[in-house]
């Protein structure tokens, strides 16, 4: 043979065969075998019912109908034989439960594995039915023996019982007894016990409503919630409630969710906005986070005092009593350094301030920084309120830092309280403030509040100051 024409031969087979295997493969792709293959691997993947089974077809065959008349029609049938055995109570019985409340039910329903079968679909190629499909999967249903259980226990009695409890929780939770709380609260809420605290102040009343709803035949929650203790703190209105539950197959009480109620209970209202909407601001929390609006201007006085400006009304008369009371006790150069400044005087000062932290080189932005721990930027000042002062006591013209100011501080330090007064910005309090410790910078804010604070060591203690209690009280 001729060598050339062999190799002819043989290429014109090759391509011969691929052509062929081409052909092959898409009469494959759209052949009724390969539909009926689908169909079958249909079958074998397990499609749970017949809109997912309709679905899948759609995804090999295009969308239906799927009719006879089409070369290779192909049907969903739908009239399927429902063989299911329906998930239903078969037998039910009545117990007493002694510890659940009086004249009331619940359901208990004991799990028990069933099995039923789903649905058959049917596969038809050109009008003859080709293929079965039966759900293979065995289903799992849980049967339900129900036992319906009658409360025996007086509600006022349970009520009793669950007062003695709640007080117990709460002497557990103050002491930090987790034994104690243990058999109190449910598992998942003893989880939280170490979170739990805020007990201080605290009011409460137990109140199970008694009423139990369930939804009868579906009752699978192994829990009822029986009642609430509603909780509550003195000086807040908010009413927070601790579910109470019923452990059905403990059948006994348990406090949950305790956690939840104290942290969503007398939430400390904050303004909303940066800038306060107060008319009346001065028992607002001036600080670097609340400002007052740049009109806020409230009616002053003059203070008639050595050193002069203006402050408002109450403040006066509770400012005249410290100064003769200072006199009185040796200060006799105690002086008003200053005392109301608007909005646009603020402004000024503290462009000043920054004018002068730049000239030891400072870019703009540090001196801004820097000048904001010993000035507040306006807005932010207290001074702004015709509340607050800054005393000296010394002779005109001397610093707010002056050694001589030292007794006065002191004096400040113990009894400006007594007068109304409050420290601002006490010694290590610059972290939590954002100023540095200003001995001579009071705010008025009414005997109880000042004394309050006092009492409640804030000159002491670091960590709270005006700011954190104005905002706790609220008024503003
Ligand atoms: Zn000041």
């Amino acid at each position: 043979m001729n060598w050339k024409k062999a190799v002819y031969t043989l290429k014109i087979f090759g391509i011969t065969v691929g052509i062929l295997l081409i052909l092959a493969t898409l009469e494959w792709q759209f052949s009724p075998l390969q539909k009926t293959f689908a169909w079958y691997q249909l079958r074998t993947d397990g499609y749970t019912s017949l809109a997912e089974s309709q679905r899948y077809v759609s995804q090999l065959f295009g969308e239906p109908p799927y009719h006879p008349s089409t070369k290779f029609g192909l049907i969903l049938e739908d009239t399927i034989t429902e063989t299911s055995e329906t998930a239903q109570p078969h037998t039910s019985s009545t117990q007493e439960d002694a510890n659940f409340l009086t004249d009331q039910t619940y359901l208990f329903p004991v799990g028990q594995d069933g099995i039923y079968d789903l649905e058959y679909h049917s596969l038809y190629l050109q009008d003859k039915e080709v293929a079965k499909y039966t759900h293979a999967g065995k289903q799992h249903v849980l049967m339900i023996p129900q036992v319906t259980y009658t409360g025996k226990k007086d509600k006022t009695e349970v009520e009793k019982e669950l007062t003695t409890q709640w007080k117990t929780l709460v002497s557990a939770i103050t002491k930090k007894d987790k034994t104690s709380a243990e058999t109190l609260l449910t598992p998942k809420e003893f989880e939280n016990f170490s979170k739990i605290t805020g007990l201080k102040d605290l009011s409460y009343r137990v109140a199970p409503t008694g009423k139990v709803k369930l939804k009868v035949g579906a009752e699978e929650s192994a829990t009822i919630q029986v009642g609430t203790v509603e909780i509550k703190q003195s000086n807040c209105s908010v009413v927070a409630d601790v579910p109470i539950l019923y452990l059905k197959d403990q059948k006994i009480y348990r406090f949950s969710d305790v956690y939840v109620a104290l942290a969503s209970l007398c939430e400390k209202p904050k303004p909303t906005s940066s800038v306060l909407s107060c008319a009346n601001c001065w028992l607002a929390p001036v600080s670097k986070q609340f400002a007052l609006k740049s009109t806020y201007a409230p009616y002053t006085v003059s203070t008639g005092l050595n050193g002069g400006g203006t402050v408002t009304p109450e403040t006066k008369g509770a400012l005249t009593k410290l100064f003769a009371d200072a006199k009185a006790a040796g200060i006799t150069k105690i002086r008003v350094s200053s005392s109301y400044r608007s909005f646009t005087v603020q402004t000024n000062l503290f462009n000043t301030y920054v004018r002068n932290e730049k000239k030891s080189g400072l870019s703009e932005a540090q001196a801004i920084e820097k000048a904001n721990t010993y000035s507040a930027k306006p807005g932010h000042s207290e001074h702004q309120l015709g509340t607050t002062l800054d005393l000296v006591a010394c002779s005109y013209p001397c610093s707010l830092y002056d050694s001589a100011n030292g007794t006065l501080n002191t004096f400040l330090h113990n009894n400006a309280y007594k007068y109304g007064f409050v420290i601002s910005y006490p010694n290590g309090s610059q972290a939590y403030t954002g100023y540095v410790y200003e001995p001579w910078h009071i705010r008025y804010v009414g005997v109880n509040y000042a004394t309050e604070l006092y009492n409640r060591g804030y000159l002491k203690k670091k960590g709270f100051y005006l700011y954190q209690f104005l905002l706790e009280k609220g008024k503003y």
